[in-house]
């Protein structure tokens, strides 16, 4: 394990954007977002940015090929791929494992080689939270915030930050910046974690009753009488879709550049009335349905299609954004059972 003094932080920030882009969680007036890494930038001891880590594997928006139109011919210009090493520094273990899910659906046959190029230039280091929150309920989904994935996984006590490698891009990012890095003992975190561990326990969403949620009882969940309880107040707006780290839909369009075509896609919301319209119209007409839609997905297809994993990670973006406050965990409670 390496460490290094936390008043000396900057000194690591430098080291590591010095040969590659380095982004990491920084305050703004709307509260914390992931930015790009200049000298002197302070790192937000905020607990999780406004929007999660996937923008930087799965963008916003994402330009996918042109077309370039003189008279009868078409050239196809595929764009450029980002080819910039980048490392995002300061993930949680919530979003960190949002990776994985993600992975199962754009790497899996056939291959988003936007995705994967993304993924093979950027490198995670993840930090414990010191602090989680009361809408933090990582565990119910198997994560432990003590031991976050990530390539490089990191712990901060009162002075120190301590860090260690989980992967071999991990250990080759630590091996480019030893200089500004100390040894430390591989127990030097023990007392963060214990003290995680002991907060995590008495925060109140921490044992959810998760055992309705098989395709087994698929038809019973998708008929349920909640449904209309539970969305009637739905605004449809897609906030929590767009925070969420584990949604990944997205819509493509061609936009008309007055010399040829771009074809980009950007994010959808299966919250929004127009999601998924096929030309026989649209499969889902009421908020309603789209908003079981969501949650189906997240609690009973995407499990059964990806051998049980749940497609949330208990961050609690959706809880603490959502208008209405409606949210994965009320839906929990009002189709599966309460807390234990
Ligand atoms: S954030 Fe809330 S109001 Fe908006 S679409 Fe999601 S559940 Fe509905
Ligand atoms: S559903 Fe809500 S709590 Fe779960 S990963 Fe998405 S934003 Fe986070």
């Amino acid at each position: 394990m390496k460490q290094i003094k936390l008043d000396s932080i900057q000194s690591l920030f430098k080291a590591l954007s010095a040969t590659r882009t380095l982004y990491l969680p920084v305050d703004t007036p709307a509260g914390a977002d992931f930015k790009k890494y200049e000298d002197g930038v302070l790192w937000s001891g905020a607990l999780n940015p406004n929007r999660s880590a996937k923008d930087f594997f799965f963008p916003q928006t994402e330009n996918m090929v042109d077309f370039k139109v003189e008279g009868k011919t078409i050239e196809i210009i595929e764009p450029t791929r980002p080819d910039e090493d980048f490392v995002v520094f300061g993930v949680r273990a919530c979003d960190a494992r949002s990776f994985e899910l993600l992975d199962k659906v754009f790497l899996c046959d056939p291959v988003d080689t936007y995705y994967q190029n993304r993924r093979e230039h950027g490198v995670i280091v993840t930090v414990c939270c010191n602090k989680p929150a009361e809408t933090c309920f990582c565990t119910n989904f198997g994560i432990d915030p003590t031991a976050p994935g990530g390539d490089v996984a990191c712990w901060q006590d009162d002075d120190t930050l301590y860090l260690q490698a989980n992967t071999k891009a991990g250990e080759a990012l630590l091996n480019s910046v030893a200089d500004v890095l100390a040894e430390a003992d591989d127990s030097a975190a023990d007392s963060v974690k214990e003290t995680v561990k002991a907060i995590m326990a008495k925060l109140p969403i921490q044992n959810l009753d998760l055992s309705a949620f098989t395709e087994d009882n698929l038809l019973n969940l998708f008929g349920s009488e909640q449904w209309k309880k539970l969305s009637e107040a739905c605004l449809g707006c897609g906030t929590c879709t767009f925070v969420c780290p584990t949604c990944q839909c997205y819509d493509i369009k061609d936009f008309d550049t007055g010399h040829g075509i771009k074809r980009f896609r950007c994010w959808d919301s299966c919250m929004y009335s127009e999601f998924t319209r096929c030309a026989h119209g649209n499969p889902r007409l009421s908020q309603v349905e789209r908003f079981r839609q969501r949650f189906m997905h997240k609690l009973v297809y995407f499990p059964a299609n990806n051998n049980g994993d749940f497609s949330c990670v208990g961050c609690g973006r959706c809880l603490a954004k959502c208008p209405i406050s409606m949210n994965i965990v009320k839906v929990i409670k009002a189709l599966g059972g309460a807390n234990k």
